[in-house]
């Protein structure tokens, strides 16, 4: 079976999602229904068949949803990640069928047609989090080890040497540790 279809852009499309709240801030990028909206557009803009008319009843879904996923970041252990992805995936009506859009040879979809912007994004986003743990194994999942950050990611590294979830990071928490040891000298 081919699963590559929720192999990459699914994938960021879940992390992008978990991290459209900072939990260490509380700020929030989505705090609009046209939020969620603009959001569907720049991950599924060609893919997303459901009803663009977005309510605030869709807001609280997506929001609810996005906190359901991170869970499979807290997780302590691969069996509680994979409870929390079919949880998800039971909740939105994952159903597999066959599609044959665009100039693809037929493959697998697993989201409910027409659903709503949450079922949507909770299959396509459960989908490819559940893709990447069969392939890449829980120790792909990973959290930001800034103090000031908690943004998650999946580590694509050849060696899972990944510690934080951006570059921007990276570097602040690099110049933090050059001043604490030239304060140390
Ligand atoms: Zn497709
Ligand atoms: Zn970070």
């Amino acid at each position: 079976m081919d699963f590559s279809h929720y192999s990459d852009e699914p994938v960021q499309m879940a992390v992008a999602l978990i991290n459209s709240i900072d939990v260490v801030t509380g700020d929030d990028k989505l705090q609009t229904p046209e939020d969620v909206g603009t959001f569907i557009d720049a991950w599924g803009s060609d893919w997303f068949d459901g009803d663009r008319r977005l309510s605030d009843s869709d807001l609280h879904e997506v929001r609810a949803l996005r906190s359901r996923l991170r869970e499979v970041f807290t997780a302590t252990n691969e069996r509680e990640a994979a409870a929390s992805l079919n949880a998800v995936l039971q909740d939105v009506s994952a159903t597999p069928r066959v599609s044959v859009h665009g100039k693809r040879p037929p493959h697998l979809h697993f989201e409910p047609e027409g659903g709503s912007p949450a079922r949507w994004l909770g299959a396509v986003g459960a989908m490819g989090l559940t893709t990447a743990l069969i392939e890449g194994g829980f120790e792909r999942f990973g959290r930001c080890a800034s103090t000031t950050c908690d943004d998650v990611f999946v580590d694509t590294s050849r060696n899972h040497s990944r510690l934080h979830c951006s570059d921007s990071c990276t570097t602040r928490e690099s110049v933090a540790a050059y001043r604490r040891r030239q304060r140390a000298l």
